[in-house]
């Protein structure tokens, strides 16, 4: 079966929509046509790092949603017309040693289906990016990243849930779970950290302190649940922190702002046990520069990494997409943007100047 998709086809070309032909899906696996697709900042990073590791050709998209047309031998957990949105990391279950002590959030196995995408110009397989391979118009994954959601939500809001939605809600509510009645930063307010202070508000915290450079991200983050605006332009963040708390800190700070100046700041705004999370990829060959005794020994301060909120996504998405659907998250507010798959390739060139919160190729 041919469809479109975006190739990254190798480390000097730009990515370009091309012809793309599919092999049907084998066991275990699922066939998805693609409805949404989100533009999220690691298709970026695998650009920016010729190909973060990948073998070229590689096609590009990992924040998709659709319907499933297609199942292969063997899966019962999806059929045909299902709405389902995919997720990059399904836990093994059972082959790691964090799925055997029964941690599946800390799985370092995720199950892929074989690679099924090739280009139709010369045949060659295609490295899907994270598993997915979503910008395009049909995609195979396996059967435990296809998980299903409520058609009733919809599906440029749904895509949301594969990627950016639950890193940032699940940094708070799985990876670092922040404790009702708690106090919270959150640095950088684009699309992830927003979906921090959803997180953070669904989990109960009663302060919620937004820190960005940009007043119309500080207005995003007070809309979707925070309580205490900081303009980190107008000075020393951590200072304005540290006094909006009486000077105590924050229990719970998260950086999601590339940089590693996000996550010092985190340390440093930390209260007395705090815990600092990291969100989101940073640019490859950045380092720390905290000190070991002030910063993280005396105030006994833990860093944390999620990858992609340390979700389950069997049991995550469904959980969010019904939190949207009674009105608890707002989903709606992040979709700003939405493309056709042949802008994806300029979409993404302007990725870091954007200012709208999510970007949603439609297909
Ligand atoms: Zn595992
Ligand atoms: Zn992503």
């Amino acid at each position: 079966m041919t469809s479109r998709g975006v190739v990254f086809a190798d480390p000097d070309a730009a990515p370009a929509v091309e012809e793309i032909a599919l092999d049907p899906p084998g066991p275990n696996e699922v066939q998805v046509r693609i409805e949404a697709c989100g533009v999220c900042h690691s298709d970026l990073h695998v650009v920016e790092t010729r190909g973060w590791g990948l073998p070229f050709p590689i096609l590009l998209g990992h924040e998709g949603a659709g319907v499933v047309e297609e199942v292969g031998e063997g899966v019962t957990s999806v059929a045909p017309g299902d709405r389902v949105v995919i997720a990059w990391r399904a836990p093994c279950g059972e082959s790691c040693p964090a799925c055997r002590r029964g941690d599946p959030r800390r799985c370092s196995n995720n199950l892929r289906a074989r690679r099924r995408v090739h280009r139709a110009s010369d045949g060659a397989l295609l490295a899907p990016v994270l598993r997915c391979g979503c910008y395009a118009d049909r995609a195979i994954v396996h059967a435990a990243c296809a998980v299903r959601v409520p058609a009733e939500l919809p599906v440029e809001q749904a895509c949301l849930l594969a990627c950016g939605f639950s890193t940032g809600a699940g940094a708070a509510l799985w990876a670092t779970p922040v404790r009702p009645g708690s106090t919270v930063a959150v640095i950088g307010c684009g699309g992830v950290g927003l979906a921090v202070v959803q997180g953070a508000r669904l989990a109960g915290a009663e302060r919620i302190v937004a820190v960005d450079v940009l007043p119309q991200k500080l207005a995003s983050a007070l809309e979707l649940g925070a309580t205490d605006p900081v303009d980190a332009s107008a000075g020393d963040a951590v200072a304005q922190v540290r006094e909006l708390t009486g000077g105590a800190g924050v229990e719970f700070a998260f950086s999601a702002i590339g940089a590693p100046s996000g996550l010092v700041d985190a340390v440093r705004m930390c209260a007395y046990a705090g815990t600092a999370t990291l969100v989101g990829i940073p640019p490859p060959g950045r380092t720390l520069d905290l000190d070991l005794e002030r910063d993280l020994f005396g105030p006994k301060v833990a860093i944390a990494v999620t990858h992609g909120g340390d979700t389950i996504p069997q049991e995550d998405f469904p959980f969010l997409a019904r939190e949207a659907l009674a009105g608890r998250v707002d989903l709606a507010r992040f979709v700003t943007v939405e493309i056709s798959l042949d802008e994806v390739p300029r979409a993404l060139e302007e990725l870091n100047a954007q200012t709208g919160i999510r970007t949603v190729v439609r297909l």
